[in-house]
């Protein structure tokens, strides 16, 4: 067994594990506010207690082992845990920094990170290549943290700079949804990242009872839902644990689901050629979201050697688009930010297998 890493831990946790307090003050600094690598960053904790805390705990988790970077700024990360094993993880430019004619800053360049839950996914979708893989493990909190502040840190990006977290790498994050809460919880704290709740959206496949109860935590995250579908019958083709978790029992989740009131929930629709982009779909899926406060954030299917679905057409995509605009439904089609590197879930990992 590994031992367990200091990004594991809470604050309050640590509080209880490491004495005298002040030093786990200046330990968090480290941790958050100057991402340490090791424990011979930590230039003012006294030797003997690093000493210590080097025989129970680890300082960080991971490692990079391969980047990619897009031309549109995107840049896919893979990383290796303790025991070998790897995931992914993806830095996501969502705004150009603005500036003044005479150069100067007005608005900092805004970045979003895409976090993985497990290596492997036991869901199995049939459009996901991450699904081909099988499913490893569960990721521990200290490995969902760690990509964070890995990421954050090879982008010098400051402690104090914001940031969004969305749970859309590698996994089902519902499927390890104690390690996931306690991860969430780490990223809020106040004198560590300081990531709000608002900040950081959980995807899911649809683990109705599971939204449930991620609902009842009141973490005061947003959810998207990878819905797809409008029928059970496709969408248990697409996502085999439909059977246990119908579109029904979904729709029903998300509304019990305590959200902001000005927020709307996102369901997001994987649009395949000649499967789910025809207009009768939308007007389906018009109908089903008519009672919820929803948008609906359409993705072009991205192909991978050996499937046997097609990315759908422009045009297809737009009417699809436009027919749920024109009924009142918010929808935003995915810009496919890092079409160049393959930045569709689980493609960087399998690019690198075997090399
Ligand atoms: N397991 C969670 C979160 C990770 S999957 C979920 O399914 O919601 C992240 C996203 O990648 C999902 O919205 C999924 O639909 C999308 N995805 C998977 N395979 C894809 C592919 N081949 N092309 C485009 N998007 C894909
Ligand atoms: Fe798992 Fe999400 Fe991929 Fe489905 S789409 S196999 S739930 S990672």
């Amino acid at each position: 067994m590994s031992k367990p890493s200091l990004l594991d831990f809470t604050k309050k946790e640590l509080l209880t594990l490491i004495k005298p307090s002040f030093r786990v003050n200046q330990i968090f600094g480290w941790l958050y506010h100057r991402y340490a690598n090791s424990y011979d960053d930590m230039k003012n904790i006294p030797k003997a207690l690093r000493e210590e805390l080097a025989e129970k705990y680890i300082v960080n988790p991971l490692k990079i082992i391969n980047k990619e970077i897009s031309t549109d700024g995107t840049i896919k990360y893979l990383l290796e845990l303790q025991d070998g094993k790897t995931m992914e993880a993806v830095w996501l430019k969502m705004k150009d920094a603005i500036h003044t004619e005479d150069g100067e800053l007005v608005q900092e360049a805004r970045f979003t990170i895409c976090v993985s839950t497990q290596v492997g996914c036991k869901v199995g979708c049939s459009f996901c290549l991450t699904a081909k893989g099988g499913f490893t493990r569960d990721l521990t909190t200290g490995e969902i943290v760690a990509q964070v502040v890995a990421l954050k840190r090879d982008n010098e990006h400051k402690h104090n700079r914001m940031i969004n977290i969305v749970y859309m790498g590698m996994g089902e994050p519902l499927d390890n949804l104690d390690n996931l809460a306690k991860a969430i919880e780490i990223f809020k704290e106040e004198e560590g990242l300081c990531i709000s709740g608002k900040r950081q959206t959980v995807s899911t496949s649809g683990l109705s009872n599971k939204i449930d109860r991620l609902g009842e935590m009141g973490l005061g995250v947003h959810i998207a839902i990878s819905l797809h579908a409008v029928d059970d019958k496709l969408r248990t083709e697409l996502i085999p644990m439909n059977k246990a978790h119908n579109i029904a029992s979904i729709i029903d989740a998300v509304k019990r689901f305590p959200i902001d009131t000005r927020k709307r929930v996102m369901f997001e629709y994987l649009v395949i050629k000649d499967k789910n982009d025809d207009l009768a779909s939308a007007k389906k899926l018009v109908k089903l979201l008519s009672d919820i406060k929803a948008k609906v954030n359409l993705i072009y299917f991205n192909p991978y050697p050996g499937t046997p679905y097609e990315r759908p057409s422009k045009e297809s995509m737009v009417s699809f688009a436009d027919y749920l605009i024109n009924h009142g439904l918010l929808c935003t089609i995915r810009d496919s930010k890092g079409m160049d590197i393959s930045a569709a879930c689980g493609q960087l990992k399998e690019q690198n297998k075997g090399a």
